[in-house]
């Protein structure tokens, strides 16, 4: 529920770049966050003082600017009589262009996520602080070891371990004198015991009920406690939920964290970071086969493939970067595509039309990023999609060698 999914995380990444590619020549870009909680009405109110607070704005070019901003998100703001789901953003302002120009830019963009902050902010610059947290890889791991001496609480951030809290226990060691007193020893020991049992698990439950992105946990220690502690239901259950998994470690002190995340990253690979070089590495072995291989790429090719319904994984690269300019010939309806890239497309100019021995330049009807397109096609036959990045050697070479755009075949077949 509060994971983006791949197509969500791509085209809110695309439209942070744009953003951030405004700049006003003074403070006069505003950005808007209205959490869906706040009340239209209010925000209203909020924009009705800034207007009149930016009237002393001394530059007299910075004051219309502002003002005429905090007009046109006013003017925008009649058609919510509440806020979408997940809250309204707008980004309204006059960014620099060429020369001594300016342009009124004004984007509003209903997040994928819920905005959880009201927040007005005029600057030379967006301000897209808010959606990029959206962004961040909410890989976050709690990490608890455990004996009958010590328990350790950590948090695994990205490749980062930290120390949570470090406890140790008054229980006494499992051997007593031996003799009468000896069974009375063992009783105590198993009161003692069951407390401090009871005591961490209160704790490590408090700690991490507290990290609401905990994607799951890994419990260590040297002995069998670990797991009886975890069969014995010492955690809170939503916590206990989340436990992925015991491993053996030989030590519950802090050293015993980063021993934890060592031993547990074979499972924790599995689960996600590596998932990208999988299915890469895939594609590449397919590729390098003479027969009955199960490789396409280029832009053509996986278009016909995905036609005919053949494709059973898209491989596309997150920095593709590459869209189809639809043009039509108004005197003859004649139409054509063409594919270009990002620098094309800003001094994309169409061409005379062929069919017409005129000077009629055609008209640009659409223009569509290349990874929405061929995602809307995937959908279509049940296609599963991979977004990937440039992060790893593996994904880097399908931008680089394949012009960011393969597939996996479900079966060889002549395309
Ligand atoms: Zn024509």
């Amino acid at each position: 529920m509060d994971e983006l999914t791949q197509r969500q995380r791509y085209n809110l990444k695309r439209k942070i770049e744009e953003l951030k590619l405004c700049k006003g020549k003074h403070t006069e870009l505003i950005s808007l966050y209205v959490p869906p909680s706040k009340q239209i009405f209010d925000v209203n109110s909020y924009l009705k003082n800034e207007f009149s607070q930016s009237q002393n704005i001394k530059s007299k070019t910075t004051r219309k600017n502002v003002l005429s901003a905090i007009e046109s998100i006013m003017s925008r703001l009649r058609y919510f009589k509440q806020p979408p789901e997940n809250g309204v953003v707008f980004f309204v302002g006059h960014k620099s262009i060429e020369g001594d120009q300016t342009e009124m830019v004004a984007y509003v963009i209903e997040p994928p996520l819920p905005i959880t902050t009201f927040l007005y902010r005029c600057d030379s610059s967006f301000y897209v602080e808010p959606l990029e947290e959206f962004l961040t890889e909410k890989e976050i791991y709690g990490l608890f070891l455990i004996d009958r001496r010590e328990c350790t609480v950590g948090i695994l951030k990205g490749d980062k371990v930290e120390l949570l809290k470090y406890m140790t226990s008054q229980v006494p060691g499992k051997h007593g004198k031996g003799g009468q007193s000896q069974r009375r020893f063992e009783r105590l020991t198993e009161v003692a015991a069951h407390e401090w049992f009871v005591k961490c698990g209160e704790k490590v439950s408090e700690i991490f009920l507290a990290e609401e992105k905990l994607k799951g946990i890994f419990v260590g220690g040297s002995g069998p406690t670990k797991q009886y502690f975890i069969d014995e239901g010492y955690l809170h259950y939503e916590i206990q939920n989340k436990v992925i998994d015991t491993f053996d470690t030989g030590y519950t002190d802090e050293f015993g964290l980063k021993e934890l995340v060592s031993v547990a990253s074979e499972t924790m690979t599995e689960l996600k970071i590596s998932k990208e070089k999988k299915v890469m590495k895939r594609f590449l072995k397919e590729v390098t086969k003479t027969e009955r291989s199960l490789a396409i790429y280029g832009e053509a090719q996986v278009r016909r493939a995905l036609e005919m319904g053949v494709v059973d994984i898209l491989l596309l690269s997150e920095d593709l970067r590459k869209y189809r300019i639809k043009m039509k010939c108004q005197s003859c309806d004649y139409t054509e595509d063409r594919i270009v890239d990002e620098e094309a497309l800003q001094s994309f100019s169409p061409p005379t039309c062929p069919k017409c021995n005129t000077s009629i330049q055609m008209e640009i009807q659409e223009k569509i990023d290349l990874v929405d397109e061929f995602s809307d096609l995937a959908e279509k036959t049940g296609t599963k999609v991979h977004l990937i990045s440039r992060n790893s050697e593996e994904g880097d070479s399908l931008y680089l060698a394949f012009n960011g755009l393969a597939g996996i075949l479900r079966y060889p077949v002549e395309i």
